[in-house]
C-alpha cells in the first residue's frame, strides 16, 4: 500500500488577538492532523484546532528554547514523513523573524510538500492596536523592521546603525526590550533627534495591552519605571506622534479587565462575546446544567388537554425548547395552540417562541415575573385559566399572583438547572479577577456549591459582583455576595451595558 503523503502548512497565527489569523489559517488549524506551535500563539486559537489532532508544544521564550531549533526542523520532517498533514503554527507572520525560512529548507531537502500562510506580523499590528501607523503621507515613506537583539556595540553587528537612524523614517524593533539602552543611545549617537517620539508596546492587540510612549531621550527611564517586560515592540519615528489622535484600541472600557463568566454548561457565551468586543478577558465557569426531567407525564396530560387553557405562558428559553421536545414526542405541532393567547417573559424567551412560527401575545417592559404579572393584571384573566411552563427552580409570584387574580394557574416545570456536583479544584481560581457575572439566581448557588466559601470571600479576591437582575441579585445579598452592578434591562445584553457604564463612569482602568 502506497504512503499517505504528509504535508506542512508553516502557518501565521497573527501577533495575538484570536481574530487577526487568515482565514486560510483557521481552516488549516480546523483540518491540521497535528499541529506544532510556539509560546506567542494565543491559546485560544489552539482551541480552534480539530479534538482529534495532536497538539506538540515546542515553545520559546526569547531566552531559551523549549525546544532547540534543529529538533523543530527535523520534528516536522519526521511527522511529514510518518504520512501527517502538520501545521506549524508561528505567532505573527512565520518569515519576520519567525525562523520560518529554516524550517522549510529542511523540508524542501527531504523533499516534503510544503505550504506558507502568511500572518499579520506584530510588527504593524502591534503599533497599529497602539494607534500608530507605521507609515503616514507628510511624515515618512519607509519603514524598517529591525531584530533589537543585536548588540549595537558588537563589532560585527549586521544592522547599518550609522544609516538606519537618519537614513529610515520609522523603525521597529522586535526584542528589544533588553537591549533598550543600547538601541537608543545608537540611534542617537548617529544623529536622531533626541526629540524623536517613540513607543514600547507590550502584550500588543491583546487585553493585557500596555503602551509605553516617550521620546529617544526619556524612553528608558519611562519603560523602567512603568515595569514594561516582553514581548514588546519598539517604535520610533514621527509617526508616534499620531497616537495622540489615533489611539483607539487602548480606550476600549473594559481593557485589561478580567471577568468570570458564570453560566450554564451549554450556554454559547453570548456575553463573553459582548465583553470581549469591548477589551475584557473572559473566563466561561460552567456551574448549572440544564436537563430535561425524568417524567413529563404531567405536562404531556395539559397538551392533551390544551384547549382548556385561555393563556400559555413561558418564563425561559429553555422552557420552550423542552416544550416544543414534548409536544414533537407526542406527534404534535403548534397548530394545537391556535387560539391560545402566548406570553414570553422577556425579549429571547419571545425570539424563542417566535421561532416557532407563534405570535406572542405579551411581553412585559419588565422582564421579570412581577412584570408579567403586572401585564396579565391589565388582560383581565378573572375566571382565565393559564398554563405556565418553566423551569423546576422557578419562583412562585407568577402564579400566586395570578390565583389572586382569580385566574385558573396551572403550573408546569418542564427542565431543571442541575448544580455542578463536583468541588473546583483549583483553590485560587477566583483570585486575579476584576468582576464575576451573575446571570440566573442557580449561578449563585452553583458558585457556592463548586468553591467552599473561604476561597469565595478570600482577601485575595477583589472581584465585584455584576448581576442580571433584582432576583439574581436578592439571591447574592442571600449568600453575603454585594452586587455593584445590576443590569437595568433583565438581558444579556442588558447586563453587557451594565457593566460598560459602570467601567465608564468609574474611569476604573
Ligand atoms: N514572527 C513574529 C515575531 C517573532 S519574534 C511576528 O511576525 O510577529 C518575537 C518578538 O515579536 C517578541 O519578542 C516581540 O518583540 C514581538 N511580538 C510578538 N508578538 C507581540 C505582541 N503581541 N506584542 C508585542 N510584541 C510582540
Amino acid at each position: 500500500m502506497a504512503q499517505a503523503k504528509g504535508k506542512v502548512y508553516l502557518v501565521g497565527a497573527g501577533p495575538g488577538d484570536p481574530e487577526l489569523i487568515t482565514l486560510k489559517g483557521a481552516r488549516l488549524l480546523k483540518e491540521a492532523q497535528v499541529v506544532v506551535y510556539d509560546r506567542l500563539v494565543n491559546p485560544r486559537i489552539i482551541r480552534e484546532c480539530s479534538a482529534n489532532a495532536e497538539l506538540i508544544y515546542v515553545g520559546k521564550a526569547s531566552d531559551k528554547h523549549t525546544l532547540p531549533q534543529d529538533k523543530i526542523n527535523a520534528l516536522l520532517v519526521r511527522l511529514a514523513k510518518k504520512g501527517k498533514i502538520v501545521v506549524r503554527l508561528k505567532g505573527g507572520d512565520p518569515f519576520v523573524f519567525g525562523r520560518g525560512g529554516e524550517e522549510i529548507l529542511l523540508l524542501v531537502k527531504n523533499k516534503i510538500p510544503f505550504e506558507v500562510v502568511p500572518g499579520i506580523t506584530s510588527a504593524i499590528a502591534v503599533p497599529s492596536y497602539a494607534g500608530i501607523p507605521v507609515t503616514h503621507r507628510g511624515l515618512t515613506s519607509s519603514l524598517g523592521i529591525f531584530t533589537g537583539q543585536e548588540d549595537p556595540n558588537k563589532k560585527d553587528t549586521s544592522i547599518a546603525w550609522e544609516k538606519i537612524s537618519t537614513g529610515m523614517g520609522t523603525l521597529v524593533f522586535l526584542m528589544g526590550v533588553e537591549n533598550l539602552t543600547n538601541i537608543v543611545s545608537t540611534l542617537i549617537k548617529y544623529g536622531r533627534s533626541k526629540t524623536t517620539p517613540c513607543c514600547l508596546v507590550q502584550w500588543g492587540t491583546l487585553n493585557r495591552q500596555k503602551s509605553c510612549p516617550g521620546t529617544l531621550a526619556d524612553i528608558e527611564k519611562k519603560v523602567k519605571a512603568a515595569g514594561m517586560s516582553p514581548p514588546a515592540i519598539l517604535v520610533v519615528g514621527e509617526v508616534v506622534s499620531l497616537r495622540d489622535k489615533l489611539n483607539w484600541f487602548e480606550k476600549k472600557p473594559l481593557l485589561g479587565k478580567k471577568i468570570l463568566v458564570t453560566l450554564p454548561a451549554e450556554d454559547n457565551s453570548r456575553l463573553s462575546a459582548m465583553l470581549e468586543q469591548e477589551g475584557a478577558e473572559c473566563a466561561a465557569l460552567p456551574l448549572i446544567r440544564i436537563k430535561a426531567l425524568d417524567d413529563y407525564a404531567k405536562l404531556d396530560d395539559k397538551i392533551k388537554n390544551i384547549d382548556d387553557f385561555h393563556w400559555l405562558i413561558f418564563t425561559s428559553q429553555n422552557g420552550v425548547r423542552f416544550f416544543q421536545q414534548r409536544l414533537k414526542a407526542q406527534k404534535k405541532d403548534v397548530r394545537v395552540l391556535a387560539g391560545i393567547k402566548v406570553a414570553a417573559i422577556g425579549p429571547k424567551t419571545r425570539e424563542a417562541v417566535e421561532a416557532l412560527g407563534i405570535t406572542v401575545d405579551l411581553q412585559p417592559k419588565d422582564f421579570l415575573q412581577e412584570g408579567l404579572l403586572a401585564a396579565l393584571k391589565k388582560q383581565n384573566v378573572k375566571g382565565r385559566n393559564i398554563l405556565i411552563v418553566r423551569a423546576r427552580e422557578a419562583r412562585d409570584v407568577l402564579p400566586q399572583g395570578l390565583e389572586k387574580l382569580g385566574a385558573g394557574v396551572c403550573v408546569v416545570s418542564v427542565y431543571q438547572a442541575e448544580l455542578r456536583k463536583e468541588k473546583v479544584s483549583i483553590p485560587a481560581f477566583l483570585a486575579g479577577f476584576d468582576l464575576v457575572t451573575f446571570t440566573s439566581s442557580s449561578c449563585v448557588q452553583g458558585l457556592f456549591q463548586a468553591f467552599s466559601r473561604k476561597e469565595i470571600f478570600s482577601r485575595k479576591n477583589r472581584f465585584k459582583i455584576a448581576s442580571i437582575g433584582p432576583v439574581t441579585s436578592a439571591t447574592c445579598r442571600k449568600y453575603k455576595l454585594k452586587p455593584e452592578i445590576e443590569a437595568k434591562s433583565y438581558t444579556l445584553d442588558g447586563l453587557a451595558q451594565a457593566i460598560l457604564g459602570y467601567y465608564k463612569k468609574h474611569k476604573l482602568r
